[in-house]
């Protein structure tokens, strides 16, 4: 149903750019993506409130444009967008899509540089005569660059770390005039990367008036009484007002995801029960069941609460039914971090500083797990300097001031799968990280392998090497991966750090089937990045781990004779 208000919405934003690029009027612009942004969150199919006749009780819809809504429902497109489009070479067209471009700033290179397609866009911004133009610094053009860079990419989401951070925040502000707050959408669900943030919230005007002063907003799209969004920085953030009585009801549709609702509404249909963002109601009647709650959804649909990281309709709802949804890893449940950098090799924190801010954090534990020797340009440890960090490690947990440091390497697996440091060494660590950080377009499947084969290696560190926007997996067949681990007692890590998010969460899941651990570590660099194990424990929780199934919820104790195991052959 969402797909005609998108696709009308889109067409419309397009009319909005053609009309921009042209040079007519802002308030008719205006009007155009007015209506665009509207029609892209009815709650209600715009087909249907124009088969009812229902669509002047839209707001923001004069009657031009309900002809031309009529238009599309009809004919499946308006005459005027099909017009405009005539007029402007398609290749142009294409850059509208850039962000940060905009149709104004398109038109004037178009005339004054002769710009006709993306190529000519990336030579101009190299070769800095778009600053040439009337008004474009090379700040503005930094921008272009960027926006361009993730044009490219094909996409328009960010990193969770970063979506979670900006979510954080604007919660903090809201937080005073809000009796009940809450992210949904694609960040509750702990999405590896996010689009819009979609921010709920219980309260009166201030808490409106609050958002649409949130510093850091560049522009405020819309405010009403209900719903505004604001552009913070880069990244777009709609509120959502509800009342006290839907917010169950509304947090859980807005949570998502598609898929899931989807499905929850095929159940509730079977059950004639109707649920949607304001409640539960029975069809025939229209009484109201509930909503208060997101509980009420669940229960109303014969269904145990199902939580947001699940929610993809990847089995949840039948495990759900059937009581037999996992008992989720929680944070509070993390004992420590088992993958992080110190000034010894690329990192910026002292030994002692690691320790103390575990301690803050709650941890028993934190692994120190530097470059090994052939990371050069890391200022990798060789079994010299490795052997003084052990040392100067095993003096700090002596004075037992923080949390305790397994003395630990993240060592390079080299491309013919032996290993960068001697057994001599590594039988003297706690804990040992291999991993691969070379030579990303060969297959990796048998390089890995030979490292989980060895008795020295507890953990794969980021097993597939992707880097999220930038870097794709190398090469691997992962189910052998995954059954080289499990016959070997190898753990595999859930790398947390915003980049990587490797293992995925499919990928955990399968893991765990196939009786393989995960360790979850932060790849800290600086202490403040330790906080990205939530990330990892997202990840987790939306690849079905339980607690057991991390080896980092065990006590230190559990953990030694965990690692100790490998050692003695089982
Ligand atoms: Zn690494
Ligand atoms: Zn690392």
């Amino acid at each position: 149903m969402e797909n005609n208000n998108r696709k009308l919405a889109r067409i419309l934003s397009r009319i909005a750019d053609f009309l921009e690029f042209k040079g007519d009027s802002i308030y008719r612009v205006n009007a155009y993506r007015k209506a665009a942004r509207v029609i892209k969150d009815l709650p209600e199919d715009i087909k249907e409130l124009h088969s009812k006749g229902k669509l002047g009780s839209i707001h923001g819809i004069g009657e031009k444009l309900r002809e031309k809504i009529g238009q599309y429902l009809e004919g499946g497109t308006i005459k005027k967008y099909e017009e405009l489009k005539r007029e402007i070479p398609e290749e142009l067209i294409i850059l509208m899509d850039v962000p940060n471009l905009g149709p104004k700033t398109l038109r004037l290179a178009y005339e004054g540089l002769g710009v006709r397609n993306l190529n000519d866009m990336k030579k101009v911004i190299k070769e800095g005569t778009l600053t040439q133009l009337p008004g474009m610094g090379s700040k503005k053009v930094k921008k272009i660059e960027k926006g361009l860079e993730i044009f490219l990419k094909g996409q328009d989401r960010m990193l969770l770390g970063e979506a979670i951070q900006i979510g954080e925040r604007v919660l903090r502000h809201l937080a005073p005039h809000a009796s009940n707050l809450s992210i949904a959408g694609s960040l509750r669900r702990m999405k590896e990367t996010v689009g819009d943030l979609d921010i709920l919230g219980v309260g009166g005007k201030e808490i409106m008036e609050a958002f649409v002063q949130i510093p850091g907003t560049k522009e405020v799209l819309a405010k009403g009484e209900t719903k505004a969004s604001i552009f913070l920085e880069e990244t777009q953030i709609d509120l959502r007002v509800i009342r006290e009585k839907e917010w169950g009801a509304a947090l859980q549709y807005f949570t998502g995801s598609k898929e899931h609702n989807v499905h929850l509404r095929e159940i509730a249909r079977d059950k004639k029960l109707k649920i949607n963002e304001y409640g539960i109601f029975a069809i025939e009647g229209g009484k109201k069941l509930g909503g208060a709650k997101e509980e009420d959804v669940y229960k109303a649909l014969g269904l145990a609460y199902i939580s947001p990281e699940l929610r993809e309709d990847r089995g949840e709802i039948e495990a759900a039914r059937d009581l037999t949804l996992p008992t989720l890893v929680e944070y509070h449940q993390i004992q420590g971090d088992l993958h992080t950098h110190s000034q010894w090799s690329d990192g910026t924190a002292t030994l002692e500083e690691i320790s103390l801010e575990g301690k803050k954090l709650g941890y028993q534990y934190i692994a120190v797990t530097d470059h090994s020797k052939s990371m050069k340009i890391a200022h990798g440890l060789d079994e010299k300097r490795l052997e003084d960090q052990i040392k100067t490690i095993r003096t700090i947990n002596a004075q037992g001031k923080g949390a305790y440091l397994l003395a630990g390497i993240e060592m390079d697996i080299h491309p013919d799968g032996t290993l960068d440091l001697e057994p001599d060494i590594l039988k003297e660590l706690d804990w040992v990280v291999a991993s691969v950080h070379s030579h990303f377009t060969q297959d990796a499947t048998e390089r890995i392998l030979s490292a989980c084969h060895s008795p020295w290696v507890h953990c794969i560190g980021h097993p597939t090497g992707r880097i999220i926007f930038s870097r794709e997996p190398y090469p691997l067949d992962l189910e052998k991966v995954f059954k080289g681990a499990a016959s070997t007692g190898t753990v595999l890590e859930i790398n947390a750090h915003q980049d990587r998010l490797d293992l995925m969460d499919i990928h955990c899941r399968k893991a765990k089937e196939m009786g393989v651990k995960v360790a979850i570590g932060t790849d800290s660099h600086h202490i403040g990045q330790l906080w990205m194990m939530r990330l990892g424990v997202g990840i987790a929780r939306r690849g079905w781990l339980e607690a057991p199934d991390v080896i980092n919820t065990y006590p230190l104790k559990d953990l030694l004779a965990f690692t100790k195991r490998k050692r003695k052959g089982g």
